[in-house]
């Protein structure tokens, strides 16, 4: 699969530990050294502002989807590529998945973990067929992998379901397994089946 764009899910604060930043500006450096574009949230703020001047510094190219709403708060970053200013939330996470052939979560809060499970209930739905990868930061997301294990333990989450999300703890493993995705047949049949 090819990966021309990513879309990274992140929080808009840094973290209480370097750590989190230093991964997030491992991946914006990565993703400029493998000239794949950059698309998300588009603010200045946490490990969203360190991913996007990483990706940049390292001559990547970076898009970023704000709501009108949050340019004061999340600080729209006005070193980008390109940034598309957007009406709603909705239309914001819309035109994030619309442009990226692949998601990936760095760690972060509520927002973070909204925006990761939508893309990940609309690959359950076969709505697409994108990899979504989890950037498991010095085990910060354990619990939540742990959680899926019990969704399938308790009969509340499909195996294949399950699989759909890739989980590495660093950013070059993270993304040769997004390159090998295979989206499971479940999630490729409903999706020819409704033509989406
Ligand atoms: P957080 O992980 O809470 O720091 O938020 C990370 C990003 O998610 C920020 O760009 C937020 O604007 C965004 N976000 C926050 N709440 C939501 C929501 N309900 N739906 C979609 N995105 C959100």
């Amino acid at each position: 699969m090819s990966l021309k764009r990513i879309c990274v899910f992140c929080g808009s604060r840094s973290g209480g530990r370097p750590i989190y930043a230093e991964v997030a500006t491992r991946l914006g450096t990565l993703l400029a050294e493998r000239q794949i574009e950059l698309v998300y949230g588009g603010g200045n703020v946490g490990l969203m502002g360190k991913l996007a001047d990483a990706c940049l510094e390292a001559g990547g190219r970076v898009v970023g989807v704000i709501p009108r709403a949050l340019m004061d708060w999340e600080v729209g970053h006005e070193g980008l590529t390109r940034l598309e200013v957007v009406d709603s939330m909705h239309t914001r996470k819309a035109r994030m998945a619309e442009l990226a052939d692949g998601f990936i979560a760095l760690p972060g809060g509520l927002g973070t973990l909204e925006e990761l499970f939508e893309v990940l209930t609309w690959a359950q739905l076969g709505f697409h067929a994108k990899p979504v990868g989890l950037l498991d930061v010095a085990a910060y997301y354990t619990p939540l992998v742990q959680w899926l294990e019990a969704g399938v333990s308790e009969g509340f989450l499909k195996p294949e379901n399950r699989e759909l999300l890739l989980h590495a703890d660093n950013p070059v493993t993270l993304l040769r397994e997004m390159g090998q995705y295979h989206p499971p047949a479940v999630a490729r049949r409903i999706k020819d089946e409704r033509q989406l």
